[in-house]
């Protein structure tokens, strides 16, 4: 079967346009672009919490576990777990939680990726 003209026309004129794609992660880092709205890791923000533990009901992931410090209860997020869905950070009363645009969330030790 002979493919039509058109397909021809399309693969030069995508030979000579500009890369749509960018040189992650070895080269031009600095042209990522994260939209408005980006879910990324977990900033808590401790000072915030008043340990109501919604977030901790609200986790479909189970990324969240609640431990009491001198303050009493507050959230630990399991970024391993996360699902980045950000239900945690809108139902949060007092807007402790935010995604923010990290995304390489890789290490070697499980608790590099925890957010106290
Ligand atoms: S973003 Fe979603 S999965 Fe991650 S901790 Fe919050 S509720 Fe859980
Ligand atoms: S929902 Fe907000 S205020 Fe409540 S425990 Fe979680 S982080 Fe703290």
């Amino acid at each position: 079967m002979k493919a039509p003209g058109y397909i021809f026309a399309e693969a030069l004129r995508n030979l000579i346009k500009k890369r749509a794609t960018v040189l992650y992660p070895y080269r031009e880092v600095e042209k990522i672009h994260l939209p408005d709205g980006f879910r990324g890791k977990i900033e808590f923000d401790r000072p915030k919490c008043i340990g109501c533990q919604m977030c901790f009901r609200v986790c479909p992931a189970k990324a969240i576990e609640i431990i009491e410090d001198e303050r009493g209860k507050r959230p630990i997020f399991l970024i391993y777990r996360c699902i980045y869905c950000g239900q945690c950070a809108e139902v949060c009363p007092t807007k402790a939680i935010t995604l923010g645009k990290v995304f390489e969330n890789v290490a070697l030790r499980k608790e590099e990726l925890e957010v106290r």
